[in-house]
């Protein structure tokens, strides 16, 4: 807890700051109901390791511990401050105005196994291969929820990513959101195989260039710390599914488990809830790359926190010199977003 104090002072811009006790003794009155994770499985931000190492191997050397402290207290600082970028989008997205801010991203796949039955604890079935099915959720803030489970047999990769923003667009225009008029975001985490790429990339422009969209964006947050509510909510799937699916045979038994748990979930802001099975999907690779050879390269190294904006020059208050179907893609790198 001393840490998250330390942090605070460090962030606060009041000019009395709380003493220690102080801040213990509001957690502990106001926040008594929040719980930290205990241990998590996964990968820990590197950076962070790196720094708690040396200051643990520091102990008798108190000046260059205080410099390992400070640099990971800045560290955290950073990287709090991509992250309340992104909470800032999300309340936008919640007051229902002109910004949509989708969250995307793919749930540990050992909790899908097929087949799921007791049975399978024999020992006959010992060396019996059972497939993974692939779960991918979205978050359309203050818009829906959304689940796109998909057969092993289709890869997890820009294709699949593609079409799942595709659907998730379509269902906010048959909600009755005006897109050509909406700053859309897509958040997810730096997965260079799913949604920080070149297609993704691609596929926004050509959304924004069409005027489907009225603008664009890829945000990604940094390395180690992109976990967000999208993986709270998977937290809540993955216990859901411990507890309540007992068998699930083939994947339509998970697709109506996860139907059940949709209509269960406590989440006012999304009242609309979508289970959406993926038998096939386009290939949005070979069009996008045949409709559009831009080199989009330079994204950066993949770690870092990166917004990908794309708009219209007409958007961006430049005149227009060409003709007016010749929009030109803008990619605008920020980076880091508010350092
Ligand atoms: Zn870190």
């Amino acid at each position: 807890m001393k840490e998250y104090w330390i942090q605070y002072k460090r962030q606060s811009q009041a000019e009395h700051k709380a003493s220690f006790p102080t801040f213990w003794r509001v957690w502990s009155s106001h926040y008594s109901f929040m719980r930290f994770r205990s241990t998590s499985s996964h990968a820990q931000c590197s950076e962070c390791v790196k720094h708690k190492a040396l200051i643990s191997s520091l102990a008798d050397h108190l000046n260059a511990r205080k410099v390992q402290q400070d640099l990971l207290y800045t560290h955290l600082q950073a990287q709090f401050r991509d992250r309340s970028c992104y909470w800032r989008m999300r309340g936008l997205a919640r007051a229902r105005g002109l910004d949509v801010v989708c969250i995307q991203d793919g749930i540990d796949q050992s909790k899908f196994i097929v087949p799921r039955t007791s049975l399978m604890r024999a020992k006959t079935f010992e060396g019996f291969m059972r497939p993974k099915l692939h779960l991918v959720g979205v978050i359309a803030h203050g818009r829906h929820v959304a689940f796109y489970i998909s057969e092993p047999n289709i890869p997890k990769d820009s294709n699949t990513s593609c079409e799942i923003l595709a659907d998730s667009l379509q269902r906010l225009a048959v909600a009755g959101v005006d897109l050509s008029a909406c700053r859309v975001t897509l958040q997810a985490d730096n997965t260079c195989r799913e949604v920080k790429n070149g297609i993704l990339m691609r596929y926004v422009a050509s959304l924004v260039s069409d005027g489907v969209i009225g603008s664009g964006r890829l945000s990604f947050l940094r390395t180690g710390h992109s976990h967000e509510d999208i993986d709270q909510l998977f937290g809540r799937v993955a216990s859901f599914i411990k507890l309540k699916v007992r068998t699930a045979l083939t994947s339509s038994d998970f697709v109506h488990a996860l139907e059940e748990f949709t209509r269960q979930l406590d989440r006012p802001f999304e009242p609309q809830r979508f289970v959406v099975k993926l038998d096939s999907i386009r290939d949005w690779r070979g069009w996008l790359s045949e409709a559009m050879p831009v080199s989009l390269k330079g994204i950066g190294g993949p770690g870092a926190p990166h917004v990908m904006h794309f708009c219209r020059r007409v958007d961006a208050g430049l005149l227009l010199q060409r003709e007016a179907t010749m929009f030109e893609l803008r990619l605008a790198l920020v980076r880091p977003l508010c350092a």
